[in-house]
């Protein structure tokens, strides 16, 4: 029988990955918290430790194991320290044995059954069995009104849809997060509307490929009439979304962002390579040539739109010259920003059993010159703005520069400058005075 704490049990929990497992750990602490638990201040303060992780490149797992390493030891210390694991990882059963052995884990929880935490802490707490396993391979229906500990600040995270049906070759995402899943557009509208009242001026819309929004619902709708509807919410000052699939960016979708005040101008529509041989191994569905095309559209119609960008270097088979067509896209396209990775095999995968398998070195150098290029063309973009006015929303104090205040363009760049903690919340003009690759420094 577990030791009895008279004091209000705490959690802590770790998270690892994208914006949906920041979305999901705030629901993960709004479940745990509606069942009695506080925040704990520091893992060796947690009664409970809530891994929330991610599974898309070997980097991120190694973290998670280290980690459990540290926990083995404290649970020495602390025997009636509970331990709960869930996210992409706990999705894949190579990563359940692995745990079996290690002997921390109390509770693996998939990305479908996070909904099943405080009964699954229950069972566990009462030693029924260890560790406790809840892991479904096929998702369940969009389970909606779980409660969430938001993180507080001016903007949240909404997801509209999960998991994903496009299989490209390098990704994990669709066999740990399911068949892409819509959520209803009212209830999408009401949690919009909630936030709003709570004080939040701009939302994410969140979803591996929004794009594909409205799939799979009765009632017809897409991306482009859903932000149309979260456009027309009171008191919202800004709506930003993610991920877009360059193959499913429709003119009417353009259109609708260019049309929608509260839209901003940017676009994250990962390229990711830039030969069409590579293109077609991944099964991006596209080629370097629909890219450009769409790249002009946007352009056209949105005017002042960033374009931002992911890309990956060493994909199995990828010659000098591939690797030549990717630098020459960038340098053609000028993305605003891109995050720039290497492959990473995940096993479970088409592009992890591929022939053609690239040293480590190749794919160090590779990206180290793609980032060369890619950071002087975000340096460039962001120096053309030195001089001008750009409308800010106000996020708070600024890290790096603690006497300042930061915030982001509607083109989501950073921008640091003065300015108190009453301007949180509120859209202000600076005058870009500086400019550096990643931040811009400027004046009210
Ligand atoms: S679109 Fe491709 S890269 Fe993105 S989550 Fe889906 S399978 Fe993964």
């Amino acid at each position: 029988m577990r030791e009895v704490v008279e004091r209000p049990k705490k959690y802590i929990t770790l998270t690892y990955g994208c914006q949906m497992n920041e979305r999901d750990s705030e629901t993960i602490a709004g479940l745990v918290e509606r069942s009695g638990y506080q925040e704990a201040s520091s893992l060796e303060d947690a009664d409970l430790v809530i891994f929330n992780t991610c599974s898309v490149r070997h980097s991120a797992e190694n973290k998670v194991y280290g980690k459990l390493g540290q926990l083995k030891r404290l649970k020495h210390e602390k025997p009636g320290l509970l331990v709960a694991f869930g996210g992409c990882m706990a999705q894949l059963e190579e990563v359940r044995n692995k745990l079996q052995n290690i002997g921390v884990v109390d509770v693996v929880f998939g990305t479908h059954s996070l909904h099943e935490l405080p009964y699954l802490l229950e069972k566990a707490a009462a030693g029924l069995e260890k560790p406790v396993v809840d892991v479904w391979s096929e998702p369940g229906k969009v389970v909606e009104h779980l409660p969430a500990r938001r993180r507080g600040g001016i903007s949240a995270f909404v997801n509209i849809m999960f998991g994903c049906n496009n299989f490209c070759a390098y990704c994990i995402v669709p066999y740990t997060r399911g068949r892409e899943r819509s959520r209803q557009p009212q209830d999408i509208l009401v949690e919009v509307q909630q936030l709003v009242e709570q004080g939040i001026k701009e939302v994410t819309l969140l979803g591996q490929n929004v794009n594909s929004y409205g799939r799979g619902l009765e009632q017809k709708v897409d991306f482009a009439d859903l932000l149309r509807m979260v456009n027309e919410v009171p008191g919202l000052s800004r709506i930003r979304f993610t991920t877009s699939h360059p193959r499913d960016m429709s003119d009417k979708l353009i259109h609708t962002i260019a049309a929608s005040a509260r839209v901003c101008e940017h676009i994250h529509a990962p390229l990711q390579a830039g030969s069409n041989r590579i293109l077609r191994a991944m099964n991006r569905g596209y080629t370097r040539e629909d890219y450009l095309e769409l790249v002009a559209k946007m352009r056209a119609t949105i005017p002042g739109v960033a374009i931002t960008s992911d890309l990956i270097v060493g994909f199995p088979g990828e010659t000098d010259e591939d690797f030549q067509d990717t630098l020459d896209m960038v340098e053609k396209v000028r993305f605003d920003a891109a995050f720039t990775f290497m492959f990473s095999p995940r096993s479970g995968t088409k592009a992890a059993e591929m022939k053609g398998q690239l040293p480590l070195e190749v794919k160090k150098e590779r990206l180290l010159k793609l980032n060369e290029v890619q950071y002087g063309i975000a340096l460039e973009a962001n120096r053309r703005l030195e001089g001008q006015r750009v409308e800010v929303l106000v996020e708070g104090q600024s890290k790096t520069n603690p006497e300042k205040m930061t915030g982001r363009t509607r083109t989501n760049r950073i921008v640091v400058f003065n300015g108190d903690e009453q301007l949180v919340g509120k859209l202000v003009e600076v005058r870009i005075l500086a400019a550096k690759t990643f931040t811009m420094f400027g004046e009210i």
